[in-house]
């Protein structure tokens, strides 16, 4: 059993802005599993802002030892232990998590949507992200997203009314909002959901910072909209902290460690009547492909983050009717292309 890494720089189409940072390129882990002639992929891709890098992640892979174990379909140990090794490096969990899923999909030579039992009827319309920009770019972007039937759209900026115009300029499409924590009071906060609700916009994105639970509460309680957690939750434990304050959670594979955890999220969340949205960051078709094969199980998916990319290595899950679908290949569904600069 062989696992092999090689870094990598995603090009994004557009500087991305958002409440807290601003950045053109972000930094990826490409990962092969390899056994008995079979190849899984998998990717973690790494933000600055959250922490990990080129450097955390191949020191972490590198102490990644899968020679001990008999076999790959011992799956819930592998991940447990690699878990175990340190704590953070979630993105580098995750891109083994999804190598292995891709191997043992290919191995019983079925995508995993369908090892889950899940019906792609069910695949809810995806969103396409508008950074945070001048008036312009924002209309040039919403033009740019045309096969998109939703549009995120980046606020808690100092501009937040003018680029919900810009964008009302171009469009009617539904919207839903990420504050990326970028309201920090709480009534101010409530007053601008109040002006969203008004204006066609499904859900709100983490108003406000994730410390301030106490405000959320207040918050939850009078919001038109449903406010969705994001960097309140990264894993399976910060789920239940953050049902006080919320109506629902967005969850990411680069967040939680991968699929594995990811489908728990999913259903411990339902237990406890939340919502459900899947994320990504910006990464390639793979570990968008991988996210796609939960896809079936949530409300809202937001997997756009092939699409802000130049330099893409897979082809995989693909913009069907607004729907992100995941294709019918084995394991994540993905296969190896060369990048197109
Ligand atoms: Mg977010």
């Amino acid at each position: 059993m062989k696992l092999s890494f090689t870094q990598y720089t995603l090009s994004l189409k557009h500087t991305f802005t958002i409440a807290t940072s601003s950045r053109s390129t972000t930094p990826v882990m490409l990962v092969e599993f390899e056994h008995e002639g079979i190849v899984g992929y998998g990717e973690a891709s790494m933000p600055p802002y959250l922490g990990e890098s080129h450097e955390t992640a191949a020191r972490f892979l590198a102490n990644v030892n899968l020679e001990k174990y008999e076999s790959p379909f011992l799956l819930e140990r592998i991940l447990h232990d690699i878990d175990s090794l340190e704590s953070g490096n979630h993105a580098a969990k995750a891109a083994v998590d999804i190598a292995l899923h891709d191997w043992l999909g290919k191995k019983l030579d079925q995508p995993w949507y369908r090892i889950w039992g899940l019906d792609l009827s069910e695949i809810p319309f995806t969103s396409y992200t508008i950074g945070i920009d001048t008036p312009d770019i924002v209309r040039t972007k919403t033009e740019e997203a045309e096969a998109y039937r939703v549009l995120k759209v980046k606020l808690g900026g100092e501009n937040d009314k003018e680029m919900i115009n810009s964008i009302r300029d171009v469009t009617d499409k539904p919207l839903r909002v990420d504050a990326n924590q970028g309201w920090t009071d709480r009534s101010n906060a409530l007053k601008m959901i109040e002006w969203l609700a008004l204006r066609n916009v499904e859900i709100i994105e983490q108003p406000m910072p994730k410390g301030q639970i106490e405000d959320m509460m207040w918050l939850k309680e009078k919001s038109p909209l449903p406010l969705i957690a994001d960097e309140s939750v990264a894993r399976l434990s910060d789920i239940v902290m953050a049902a006080s304050g919320f109506h629902g959670i967005n969850i990411k594979l680069m967040k939680c460690t991968g699929l594995r955890e990811a489908h728990k999220m999913i259903l411990l969340a339902r237990s406890l009547g939340l919502k459900v949205m899947l994320g990504c960051m910006t990464e390639t078709s793979c570990a968008i492909s991988a996210a796609a094969q939960l896809s079936p199980l949530v409300d809202w998916t937001d997997l756009d983050g092939s699409a802000l990319i130049s330099n893409d290595l897979f082809r995989g899950a693909s913009l069907h009717n607004g729907k992100m679908m995941p294709s019918s290949a084995p394991g994540i569904g993905v296969e190896r292309i060369e990048a197109i600069i």
